[in-house]
């Protein structure tokens, strides 16, 4: 049978579940024989008989097996009772104690085999075993003792017993009929089980190393499935492109007119991204770089390719700064080049929006810029050729689907200054190319960072006038107050009149989220041009601006920041060539805090930062694979298995995928997967 199928078969159908039990499979996520098989033990315990009790440690578990000499009840304090039975086998002997169980007595008598798994002690009368588990009568297939023995998360009123009764039962009667998906010559290579026999194990191992071979099967099952699923979907979304053949040299006037030579990484991301855009095949790539590094005139590059060879093309941010920070370099950089960029975000007055959708819709529109806005039903592209989407992790797989289905089949570039493993890229993106910037412009110093304790903070105070006396600009960004924007804009408030007055001699700016969006253009413009000296912000400067005279950046309430939050705004200077400075200010109390502090001032490698969070936060919260309900995976742990992930990509198994139920199978084990791009 495969997964499909065994899914069929609903778990109130078994014997013995009812709707109540039934109820209670249903709330540890088990709805039908294929979650009941693929429902892992938590851990194990070794409850294999002992030979005899002499190497045995006291306190240490025990499991024996020999038949019962005696039973006697002893009445201890009021409504107390200790059950004493005497145990003889091959072992040895030793008494077996049940505490307030008097009702075993009726079960237990002299001569009836038994088997007790507990903790062992010694005293005056020879060895003792605490009884944590038994089974009694025939004991020809023990379950619960005489094994390793697994153990499951249960809830409250399913007992681990009958759990795990059920699960032996249904191994025993369906795991032999499981179909087996992974290809002989995998088993084969890989020393692997096949599958039917890894669900009996990693349920019921033999041994300690077979426990570990099957859990390696049922990996490779998971990623074989997957892999062969995203080789499918790679080929029929790289099939469906359409080769860009520019008209014009727009991209090569583009690359003469920039002010500063390109970076080797940046040259080597362009000639790909051209190449894919040129093919007939369809583009699927992502781009990764640390803050910095250059992504936003690789992008552009590509967006010309397209626009040259008639097309539109649109890129996405996740706020309105930042998509207004994009359109205002972008139409610099363009200008002069005949290119008609637009702008498109949810602020934008109703005329002025009437207008974009309009230029958008005829096709007088090359550019758009835009964040999630651009995603509305009213957004009509005219012949729209490639879509650009920036800091991704931000957007919903299915809000980046909604931009994808506005054009046939657009060629897509995703940015993003999280280096995340490929094992993440791959499951939360499905098969994107990969192309990394690993390199910065030249002359970039590093950024140097340091702590202070929030009642230390005007300590900083002479230092920053320095700074600003030398003409450079810096950055005060205030707490992350995530429950309220209110309050975040309340004391963002509070600390620009402070630094107002501390500052009086230079010009002190305020931005924050709730400015309308020309108040905002019009402080951002004010500090690019030099204006405002000192600009306090809520975090809404965290990506993507680009001041390059600024020098210093403060970031307070710093506890209150993810680790990849910290490097992107720590990103935000250090883009000229002067000395530049990160002081972080607040009171960490927690260890993660301190951890994250500690990371930053001693790493300025956005790849480091990265693999430090992951450890620290977990994949889930890191990319937001929680809120975006992204893991279709039982078996396999995307971190701690990226080993096997790698080994299975050097398999190439296209050529099965031409069987329908492998590909069905596919489908059942990784519905979101499939969704990614709506095959
Ligand atoms: P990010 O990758 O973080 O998005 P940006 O694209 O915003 O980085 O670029 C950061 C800064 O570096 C910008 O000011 C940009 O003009 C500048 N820049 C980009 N490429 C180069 C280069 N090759 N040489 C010098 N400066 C560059
Ligand atoms: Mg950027």
């Amino acid at each position: 049978m495969s997964g499909k199928q065994l899914a069929e078969i609903k778990v109130s159908s078994l014997p013995k579940i009812g709707d109540k039990r039934a109820e209670l499979f249903h709330k540890i996520g088990i709805y039908n024989l294929f979650d009941l098989l693929y429902y892992f033990p938590r851990r194990y315990e070794d409850r294999r008989f002992v030979e005899g009790l002499d190497g045995v440690t006291t306190g240490e578990q025990v499991t024996v097996f020999g038949r019962i000499i005696s039973v006697e009840e002893v009445k201890l304090r009021r409504n107390m009772s200790l059950l004493r039975v005497v145990i003889q086998g091959n072992f040895g002997s030793c008494t077996a104690l049940w505490f307030n169980q008097p009702f075993l007595k009726r079960s237990l008598h002299r001569g009836l085999p038994i088997a007790v798994t507990g903790k062992l002690e010694r005293n005056l009368y020879g060895c003792e075993i605490s009884v944590n588990d038994y089974e009694a009568g025939s004991l020809k297939n023990p379950v619960h003792v005489g094994r390793i023995v697994p153990i499951y998360s249960s809830t409250e009123n399913l007992s681990q017993r009958f759990l795990r009764r059920i699960i032996y039962q249904c191994v025993r009667k369906h795991a032999n009929n499981i179909r087996n998906h992974l290809p002989e010559e995998l088993i084969r290579e890989l020393n692997l089980m096949p599958i039917s026999q890894a669900i009996m194990e990693i349920h019921f191992p033999r041994d300690e190393d077979s426990l570990v071979r099957a859990r390696e099967s049922l990996v490779y099952e998971e990623l074989f499935l997957f892999q062969t699923g995203l080789n499918r979907i790679h080929e029929k979304v790289r099939s469906q492109g359409v080769a860009r053949r520019p008209q014009t040299t727009l991209p090569e006037e583009f690359l003469k007119k920039l002010p500063y030579a390109l970076t080797k990484a940046q040259q080597k991301a362009m000639t790909e991204i051209r190449n894919d855009l040129s093919s007939r095949k369809r583009m699927y790539r992502l781009l990764q770089g640390d803050v910095g590094c250059g992504k936003t005139v690789v992008a552009l590059y590509a967006l010309l390719y397209v626009v040259a060879s008639g097309f539109q093309g649109a890129l996405m941010a996740p706020t309105e700064v930042l998509a207004e920070q994009h359109f205002l370099s972008i139409s610099k950089l363009v200008s002069g080049l005949g290119v008609n960029v637009d702008i498109l975000t949810g602020s934008l007055g109703k005329k002025e929006k009437e207008q974009s959708l309009q230029s958008i819709k005829s096709g007088m529109t090359d550019i758009v810029v835009g964040t999630h806005a651009l995603l509305e039903d009213d957004v009509v592209f005219n012949h729209l050729g490639l879509v650009v989407i920036d800091e991704q992790h931000r957007f919903g797989v299915q809000q980046r689907d909604l931009l994808l289905n506005k054009a046939a089949a657009p060629d897509v570039l995703v940015m993003t200054a999280t280096p995340i493993p490929r094992s993440l890229t791959l499951t939360v993106y499905g098969d994107l190319d990969l192309t990394i910037i690993n390199e910065l412009p030249p002359g970039r110093k590093k950024i140097k960072t340091f702590f202070l304790p929030a009642k230390e903070k005007s300590r900083v105070y002479s230092f920053v006038r320095k700074e600003l006396e030398a003409g450079r600009q810096v950055y005060v960004v205030c707490p992350l107050i995530q429950e309220s924007e209110h309050f975040a804009v309340e004391a963002a408030v509070k600390r620009y009149e402070e630094l107002c007055r501390e500052f009086s001699g230079f010009n002190v700016g305020l931005i924050h989220g709730k400015l309308k969006i020309d108040e905002k253009e019009g402080v951002m413009d004010a500090f690019r041009r030099g204006e405002v000296d000192l600009l306090v912000a809520t975090s809404v400067i965290e990506v993507g601006i680009d001041v390059t005279n600024a020098s210093v950046i403060i970031i307070e309430g710093v506890e209150r920041f993810g680790l990849s939050q910290l490097h992107q705004l720590r990103g935000r200077v250090g883009r000229g060539t002067q000395e530049s400075y990160c002081v972080l200010v607040g009171n960490p109390n927690t260890r993660e805090a301190i951890e994250r502090i500690k990371i930053m001032v001693n790493c300025h490698d956005g790849f480091q930062v990265a693999e430090k969070d992951l450890a620290l936060r977990g994949p889930g919260e890191l990319l937001g694979i929680k809120q975006h309900g992204y893991s279709d995976f039982r078996v396999v742990d995307i971190i701690n298995d990226l080993p096997h992930f790698l080994k299975m990509k050097k398999y190439n198994y296209l050529t099965k995928i031409d069987q329908h139920d492998l590909w069905e199978e596919i489908n059942f084990r990784f519905p979101s997967l499939f969704n990614v791009l709506k095959i």
